[in-house]
């Protein structure tokens, strides 16, 4: 049986109205202020009669300080500072549950202004702190070993609930102001809910957003996109936002990547993987990640291996092999620690990193793959049985109480 849903390229529901514009009054409900680009900001003010240097200190206010009240905003005159209340606002997602793991990784669940629920994710490691955010409220794809996949998707995040969850996270971390050395969240990956590439415009302007060095002020080698092969957006991602692209590959033939992944019919393997070789900047510094989830039995044998390194030769790129990460009802096992660590040699023979990933935040079903807001309702799907879905549903509501 074929989802009935449509296929990768229909596109994604359209996003709620935003705020309206304020009035100069300041009758008007306040505007929500981040998400806004620069340009936009420096609009708002002028339309209250302020400079185009307020715009810039207010930028600093909120991405630098993390400041959401006008009050506390010391570098606008004291009479200033209601009128910017009447008129705007600095929100944040709202916080419906925090979840620590026994690993330290913490889990967010969000509720949006409309009552959508997603995920968010942080995973501390030594070196280095990762935000893993969403950029969908679920997924129209339905990759069978993801989570994500099973839940319908209820439309694209916009610029603001994008750049919120990083601030939110920023919050929850004490990890304001955004110059300082030592900050906690030092990567962002938009590996969360959602194809980032079936959201290109507002994924962008958030990550303008991110990168803007007088505000949250990541590089451009610290902020990862992954997509699971929307093609012609790869190549115009590589041009206008030149961050680092990660492939959710996990197979190196089109028969199975299409079963596993069923986008690979519109963009099979001999597209998808000249657009890695046409993205700029790929070089030894700046290589593509391959993600590569390891299916018991499905894609994990020597085989595999020498047909996925052949597939690849010749681009500057790394193999993440990511145990699958199991949720209720999956249809998949992970496969075998031996059988990775030989899948894992095989890459590295051939010259490519290959580091087999430590799954983080199993516990609380922050891994890989495991996100999805309980709210949404599961969608039937061909490779699950409708009671499977129910049994899953259930499940994740009794470990959720
Ligand atoms: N939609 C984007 C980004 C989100 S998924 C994409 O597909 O690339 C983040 C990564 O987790 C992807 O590589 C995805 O394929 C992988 N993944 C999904 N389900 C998984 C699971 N159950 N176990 C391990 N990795 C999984
Ligand atoms: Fe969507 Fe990525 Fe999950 Fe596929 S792996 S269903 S594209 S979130």
């Amino acid at each position: 049986m074929m989802d009935a849903r449509p296929g990768p390229a229909a596109p994604p529901a359209p996003e709620p109205a935003s705020a309206p514009e304020p009035s100069p009054g300041g009758t008007g409900a306040p505007r929500e202020v981040v998400g806004l680009s620069r340009e936009a900001l420096a609009a708002a003010l002028a339309a209250l009669g302020l400079p185009r240097f307020r715009a810039r200190q207010l930028w600093h206010w909120v991405y630098c300080r993390g400041a959401t009240d006008f009050a506390a905003m010391t570098t606008f005159a004291k009479e200033l500072r209601p009128l910017l209340a009447r008129n705007l606002k600095v929100g944040r997602p709202g916080l419906a549950r925090e979840q620590v793991s026994a690993d330290g990784t913490r889990k967010w669940l969000l509720r949006l202004a409309d009552g959508n629920l997603i995920e968010t994710v942080f995973i501390p490691e030594e070196e280095r702190g990762t935000l893993c955010i969403s950029s969908q409220v679920g997924c129209t794809l339905t990759c069978r070993f993801c989570f994500t996949g099973t839940q319908r998707l209820v439309r694209n995040l916009g610029p603001a609930e994008i750049v919120g969850q990083v601030m939110l996270a920023r919050d929850r971390l004490s990890d304001w102001p955004s110059n300082a050395p030592g900050r906690a969240i030092t990567n962002v990956v938009l590996m969360g809910m959602g194809e980032p590439l079936f959201n290109y415009d507002n994924v962008a302007a958030a990550i303008r957003i991110l990168l803007d060095g007088e505000g949250l002020g990541l590089s451009r080698r610290r902020i990862t996109l992954s997509t699971s092969g929307v093609v012609p957006m790869i190549e115009r991602a590589g041009a206008e936002l030149g961050v680092n692209l990660a492939i959710s590959l996990h197979a190196a033939t089109d028969e199975l990547r299409s079963r596993l992944m069923p986008i690979n019919k519109k963009y099979p393997l001999a597209e998808l993987i000249g657009a890695c070789r046409r993205y700029p900047g790929a070089s030894n510094a700046r290589r593509i990640t391959f993600e590569y989830v390891m299916l018991k039995g499905v894609n994990d044998s020597p085989a595999d291996a020498k047909r996925l390194v052949r597939l690849i030769a010749g681009i500057p790129a790394k193999v993440n092999l990511i145990p699958f990460n199991p949720w209720p009802g999956a249809p998949f096992e992970c496969a075998e620690a031996e059988t990775i660590a030989g899948f894992a040699d095989i890459v590295a023979a051939a010259g490519y990193t290959s580091p087999v990933r430590t799954p983080r935040g199993r516990d609380i079903m922050a891994a890989c793959g495991q996100l999805r807001s309980d709210s949404i309702r599961p969608r039937k799907r061909a490779h699950h049985g409708e009671g499977e879905v129910e049994r899953a549903a259930a499940a994740e509501t009794a470990a959720a109480g």
